[in-house]
């Protein structure tokens, strides 16, 4: 009885002490580094220091350590270890999520779900339906995670539209808008009884199609969201009844910290504060970091530095950028087995142009053209289609400062696939021309890799 007494009275104190305090958890975020690894101020290996610093503090075992996408493409160091390198500094960084971003789908998927089998955290992204992905390699729409006594549920979305930037055959990657993707897992998601609900999304606020508030509207259960892709600071802000809203900028310059206080007795978060954490000057490399990335950071200067051909004032007005680039097309073309004339291409700025004997290096090539869009060939049914197309591009993107070029002749056209794509909902004729007859469109290499190829090829017959 005196035994009994005694564990009731015990029992009796543990259940206060829970009732009235609360659990301390940290969330550390970061999104949109885009390959960034050692820029003069920022960069992973700076960032590094301030991640380990900020989980030490909080306690690892109540930190949650998240990346919301654009992550493994965007940097020379990214292109030349197809986003390995990457991956092995969140691995060290033992991040617990990674949310596949737009830009991950630039690399091909047998690379993209290499990358994804190598990462040691959960690879989220609930509205991406790409059977290549998900049989080669785990994505999945969210997760539970066990912080403390609390159960977190984290659900991943990536950027709905992808293939309006991304060109692949039709049905390889779907996306489906957020609400609708919400609306199939929540019943699943709330199942699991979690304490608090995490939305990490490679999308910011807002876009066409979508607004935060109206999506918290539907689904006021998400306690936190946590952004991306726009490339903004969010230190934190309320959104909808009662969540909030962070994101963590871009290039490894900044992360977000998230401190939640949660009351077991009530079942709610009694307080949640967020700010940005800038990388500054005195932030120090983190040397167990750089150590580990060692021989990829010097194989990549071995890359840049790599000279692929030298050419001499009188020349240089021929080899600037936008004549590189076509040209390289043209080849590429050529290697696909047909021959097209320029008769339209897009405004670029004339950079490249050398004043006196210049180097061409392998990273003046990538800072020529950062992305990793294809050469395709589109041949067209009739040339008023065609013509309606060449319409819809010189009104929507030939004047922008964006990569797209289009060389056309009769009925057949010469294009990045980003622009056949839809160049991000901007060609909408274009993109459902390649929907509709993906047999009458053949994709070569890079334009990175033509380049590369024809500027090779111009050096060799130029020592013959
Ligand atoms: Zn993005």
């Amino acid at each position: 009885m005196h035994f009994i007494t005694k564990f009731w009275i015990i029992g009796l104190i543990l259940f206060l002490s829970n009732g009235l305090k609360a659990t301390d958890i940290t969330i550390l975020t970061t999104t949109d580094i885009h390959g960034h690894m050692t820029d003069d101020r920022s960069g992973m290996i700076k960032l590094a220091s301030v991640i380990i610093k900020e989980r030490n503090k909080a306690g690892a075992d109540r930190t949650l350590l998240l990346d919301c996408g654009d992550t493994i493409e965007g940097s020379f160091a990214a292109y030349s270890t197809d986003g390995e390198i990457v991956i092995k500094a969140m691995n060290f960084l033992n991040y617990d999520v990674w949310v596949l971003g737009n830009h991950e789908f630039d690399l091909n998927l047998k690379e993209l779900s290499g990358r994804i089998n190598q990462f040691k955290g959960i690879t989220l992204a609930a509205n991406l339906n790409c059977k290549a992905l998900t049989e080669k390699s785990k994505v999945l729409p969210w997760a539970i995670f066990k912080l403390k006594k609390l159960k977190i549920a984290v659900i991943g979305m990536s950027m709905p539209g992808i293939c309006w930037q991304v060109w692949r055959r039709p049905g390889i990657i779907k996306t489906v808008d957020m609400s609708e993707a919400l609306h199939q897992i929540m019943p699943a998601v709330r199942k699991q009884k979690p304490d608090i609900i995490i939305l990490a999304q490679h999308l910011g606020m807002y876009s066409k199609n979508y607004n935060v508030y109206s999506l918290l509207a539907e689904f006021p259960e998400i306690d936190l969201v946590i952004g991306g892709h726009t490339h903004v600071e969010k230190s934190g802000e309320k959104v909808g009844p009662k969540s909030w809203y962070v994101q963590a900028g871009k290039h490894a310059e900044c992360m977000a910290r998230i401190d939640i206080s949660y009351n077991e007795k009530v079942r709610k978060i009694s307080r949640i504060t967020s700010e940005i954490i800038q990388v500054d000057d005195n932030t120090p490399n983190c040397i167990e970091l750089s150590n580990i990335l060692k021989y990829d950071l010097t194989g990549m200067k071995r890359k840049e530095e790599r000279i692929l051909t030298s050419i001499n004032q009188r020349k240089a007005v021929s080899i600037k950028k936008t004549k590189t680039i076509i040209a390289a097309m043209q080849q590429e073309a050529a290697e696909l087995g047909k021959n097209v004339d320029v008769i339209l291409y897009s405004k670029r700025k004339k950079e490249g142009i050398a004043k006196k004997r210049i180097d061409i290096y392998r990273k003046t090539v990538f800072d020529w053209h950062r992305f990793h869009d294809k050469v395709c060939i589109v041949e067209f049914s009739d040339v008023v289609i065609l013509k309606r197309i060449i319409c819809e591009f010189k009104r929507g993107v030939a004047s922008k400062k964006i990569t797209p070029i289009v060389i056309m002749k009769n009925t057949s056209a010469l294009m990045s696939s980003y622009i056949l794509a839809g160049a991000n909902g901007r060609l909408s004729q274009m993109h459902r021309y390649g929907v509709k007859y993906p047999e009458r469109i053949k994709c070569g290499a890079s334009i990175q890799e033509a380049v590369v190829t024809y500027l090779k090829n111009k050096a060799k017959s130029k020592k013959q």
